[in-house]
């Protein structure tokens, strides 16, 4: 009896050590995001003071916790944006201890700064980004702590990374893709905003299929009891940029950890209070036996897939789809009238892209449906004449891209068209197109546009420098469209 009583004690001893490891850990991210998202901390813009002061919180409890810096004597890695404004990634680094593997690295990276405040009636209005990205910061700093503790057991090198400047465009995350023998990385990690596991119930894991069966891989890792894990093949989203992109378009195996855009994002009232302290601990926790597993497993290897969306924007082919909604009017050169009554134009179909860096060549292939009013006299004496066109219609631009942000640009087009109009319809018969108009059309287009990713938006004109009918030459078609194209 007595055997058991203190078994009984010893069990209840080990349970309470564990419950006050894990509150201990839940009150150490609470005062991680509390101070980095600290009113005091002005949002922590890239470049600001504060962003420094932010800096220098992380490089101290890296030093608490004996993490050594990456770089001989110091933890950071400076570098420069928008010509002359001084950043910093924090880099500190667990070194592997077997005397091959130890030159493989885990990167573990999460993102410090924030997007700043600004000031509205002289009042300060501060970005505080608890969720993005103090939360991934807090997670970074715990999860060394834990890893400190493993120093000795793991077999590749894991650098842990607070990144500078990823809202500005990813800078920090650049930076060091430049600087790194990116042969020699196993993995990397950004871990974004993960404050909001209460609201997810899931942890996302996003581009598993960039690890040979990394699927499985992660689902043989030990976690948390209260932890649901949800992975995706890849990181898809059109609109989220985050630092594993400059890895992954060198072909690195990259994972995007997160809890999701459950936040106010990018709002001022992305505030602590709102992080889910506990479930930010049931995320550090199950990162430690991430890390472990991935740094000590042989196996790990690039399964030589990326996602469409990394792959892409270094691709020198491009293809997708494009649909045009707009209106199209008739022209009078040389006449009383300068145009017609306008009506509704549409178009859709395939189009191809070339990229040669900042010029591409975009050719496409459209069916084309046009409506436009016509004067049955060129003086509009009588009742305007409604003519449809159905043609397809074969554009060619030369684009000029201006990037604004990683993988996002303006675009100048200029080019020129073919149509072929099939068909011809004058209120409601069908125009004789050995007399009355023409099958071959030609015109010149210019378009202006933006894209992100995948997508992009522009507006097109599209000038035809054919006459539209057999008596008429003076009669010209405009049409002018919006286009929306999606890139596979
Ligand atoms: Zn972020």
């Amino acid at each position: 009896m007595k055997r058991y009583f203190f078994l009984f004690i010893f069990l209840f001893c080990s349970f309470c050590s564990l419950l006050s490891q894990d509150s201990n850990r839940v009150e150490l991210l609470r005062k991680h995001v509390y101070t980095l998202a600290h009113d005091s901390m002005r949002g922590r813009n890239a470049g600001s003071k504060e962003n420094l002061v932010a800096a220098h919180y992380i490089v101290n409890q890296f030093q608490e916790i004996g993490i050594k810096p990456f770089f001989d004597s110091t933890y950071f890695q400076n570098f420069r944006i928008f010509t002359n404004v001084a950043c910093r990634n924090i880099i500190g680094i667990i070194e592997g201890n077997d005397s091959l593997l130890k030159n493989e690295y885990i990167i573990i990276g999460a993102h410090f700064d924030h997007i700043g405040y600004k000031l509205v009636d002289d009042s300060v209005v501060v970005y505080n980004g608890a969720d993005d990205n103090a939360s991934g910061t807090a997670a970074l700093i715990e999860l060394a702590r834990m890893l400190k503790e493993k120093e000795g057991h793991l077999k590749r090198s894991v650098l842990l990374v607070a990144f500078d400047a990823e809202e500005q465009g990813l800078y920090g995350s650049k930076h060091l893709a430049t600087q790194m023998p990116i042969k020699n990385i196993a993995l990397m990690v950004s871990m974004d905003m993960v404050g909001y596991f209460k609201k997810s119930k899931k942890l996302y894991l996003k581009g598993v299929a960039t690890i040979k069966n990394g699927k499985k891989l992660i689902e043989s890792i030990e976690k948390p009891e209260h932890l649901k894990l949800q992975t995706e093949r890849f990181e898809l989203s059109v609109w989220g940029a985050t630092d594993t992109e400059p890895f992954a378009k060198l072909k690195v195996p990259t994972l995007h950890i997160t809890t999701g855009l459950k936040s106010p994002y990018h709002k001022p009232e992305d505030d602590a209070d709102r992080i889910d302290y506990i479930g930010l601990g049931l995320i550090s926790e199950f990162m430690a036996h991430f890390v472990e597993e991935f740094a000590n497993n042989e196996k790990v290897k690039p399964s030589g897939k990326l996602s469409p969306k990394h792959d892409k924007d270094n691709a020198l082919f491009q293809w997708g789809v494009v649909a045009n909604i707009g209106e199209s009017s008739l022209l009078y050169s040389k006449s009383a009238f300068r145009s017609g009554k306008s009506s509704f134009a549409f178009a859709g179909g395939m189009f191809m892209q070339f990229n040669f860096n900042f010029i591409a060549l975009r050719p496409e292939f459209l069916y084309e449906n046009k409506s436009f009013y016509f004067p049955s006299t060129l003086h509009y004496s009588s009742d305007p004449v409604k003519i449809n066109t159905q043609a397809i219609t074969l554009p060619l631009s030369v684009l000029l891209k201006l990037e604004f942000y990683s993988n996002s640009y303006f675009y100048l087009g200029l080019g020129g068209y073919y149509s072929y109009y099939f068909q011809a319809v004058k209120n409601g018969k069908f125009m004789d197109f050995s007399n009355e108009t023409y099958h071959h059309h030609a015109g010149i287009q210019g378009s202006i546009g933006i894209n992100i990713h995948q997508i992009s938006m522009s507006a097109v004109l599209r000038n035809e420098l054919t006459p539209v009918l057999k008596h008429s030459p003076i009669v010209r078609d405009r049409a002018i469209f919006l286009c929306v194209s999606y890139s596979f």
